[in-house]
């Protein structure tokens, strides 16, 4: 039977990504050798990681101030090294669930945290708006898409201080302006790429302002001088992440893949909406359109385990919500296809049919 993968992440890549990556594992570019068994510092490997920049600078249009890096560690080491570069006295921090406050436990460690707005009085279904940001502060936080919550900044916030975002489930779904932000960072794993790599988008002038001591390793400026290879990379990972943006580029780019995302979204929205037997989570207007969450209205909130195994019969993977929000998510990650979409509506319409007083 045909899966369709609504995983979380890491999630659902491009076929062809798969394809070319299983074949660089067994012979690398027709050299002979492994993608696996050849150094980080070859003519071979460099081309990969050269190219993988290229491609995320032209897709995203990134400006020529901002430097590309591709780390290890995963996101939630960036909670600690925003701080550690960044956080000289005060940084503001917007509270919209899990990921944002591990990124406010960490902060804390380096200087005085604010949290200018916070969307937990109401279980993070919303994104916080209309807050004022002090002028003093070293740069304001914030999450970009609440992969848990499925909530989203839908724009590019305006802000007068450095603007710090952690993208890691929507980086590359819909156009960014990235020159309002002074770093934009994320794991790959949601919607660019296999675990193992942690993109940084940043802003060269943005760094150097804090008087601390950084460890090499910490200290962004040792990765842009040594182009994102200051020790062995994740070279598999920033391989798969190339794969994924070549692909992206093919079927036309960010523009192409935010219509088709919106597509996508609208219609499970859609059904959600006016489906008597579900119930969207999130406010309307700040609805993700890469996580969607839904729980069994009211009347039917015993059936919830059983559409779950309804699914699974027909296919669908990974729609379990989080367990701090129950219910069901279905993230719909770029190289998620729209007929995967159209099959969980047609299995909520079939439910609803059997079930429906
Ligand atoms: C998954 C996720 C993280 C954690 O990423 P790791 O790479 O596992 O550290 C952080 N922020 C957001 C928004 C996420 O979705």
């Amino acid at each position: 039977m045909k899966k369709h993968n609504f995983n979380a992440g890491p999630s659902i890549l491009p076929r062809v990504a798969i394809e070319n990556a299983a074949k660089a594992i067994l012979d690398f570019e027709g050299i002979g050798l492994s993608l696996l068994e050849i150094s980080h510092r070859t003519k071979d490997f460099e081309a990969v990681n050269d190219e993988a920049e290229a491609l995320f600078r032209e897709l995203l249009h990134i400006p020529d101030n901002y430097k590309v890096l591709f780390l290890g560690g995963g996101a939630s080491t960036q909670f600690f090294e925003v701080p550690y570069n960044f956080l000289e006295k005060k940084a503001g921090y917007v509270n919209t669930g899990v990921w944002a406050k591990k990124a406010i436990k960490e902060a804390k460690l380096f200087g005085e945290v604010e949290v200018l707005a916070s969307s937990e009085d109401k279980n993070f279904t919303y994104i916080p708006k209309g807050y004022a940001i002090p002028s003093d502060l070293d740069y304001l936080h914030i999450t970009s898409n609440n992969t848990i919550y499925g909530t989203e900044y839908h724009t590019d916030i305006d802000s007068p201080v450095p603007l710090i975002a952690d993208m890691s489930s929507d980086i590359l779904s819909r156009p960014v302006d990235v020159s309002k932000y002074a770093m934009i960072y994320g794991g790959a794993q949601k919607n660019i790429g296999p675990a193992g790599v942690t993109f940084v988008i940043v802003r060269e002038d943005a760094l150097g302002k804090v008087s601390r001591p950084l460890p090499s390793m910490v200290d962004y400026r040792n990765h842009i001088a040594s182009k994102s290879m200051f020790n062995t990379p994740p070279v598999f990972a920033i391989y798969v992440v190339k794969e994924t943006l070549k692909w992206l580029k093919s079927i036309g780019g960010v523009p192409e893949i935010q219509k088709r995302n919106k597509a996508k979204a609208d219609l499970l929205y859609a059904e959600i909406d006016r489906n008597p037997l579900f119930v969207g989570t999130a406010v309307k207007e700040d609805r993700s359109l890469m996580n969607v969450c839904f729980v069994m209205s009211e009347p039917y909130a015993d059936l919830a385990p059983e559409f779950l195994e309804f699914a699974k019969g027909k296919g669908m993977v990974g729609i379990k919500g989080h367990r701090l929000v129950g219910g069901f998510r279905a993230s719909i990650y770029n190289a998620l296809p729209i007929e995967s979409v159209q099959a969980l509506v047609d299995c909520m319409r079939e439910f609803e049919k059997i079930h429906a007083k």
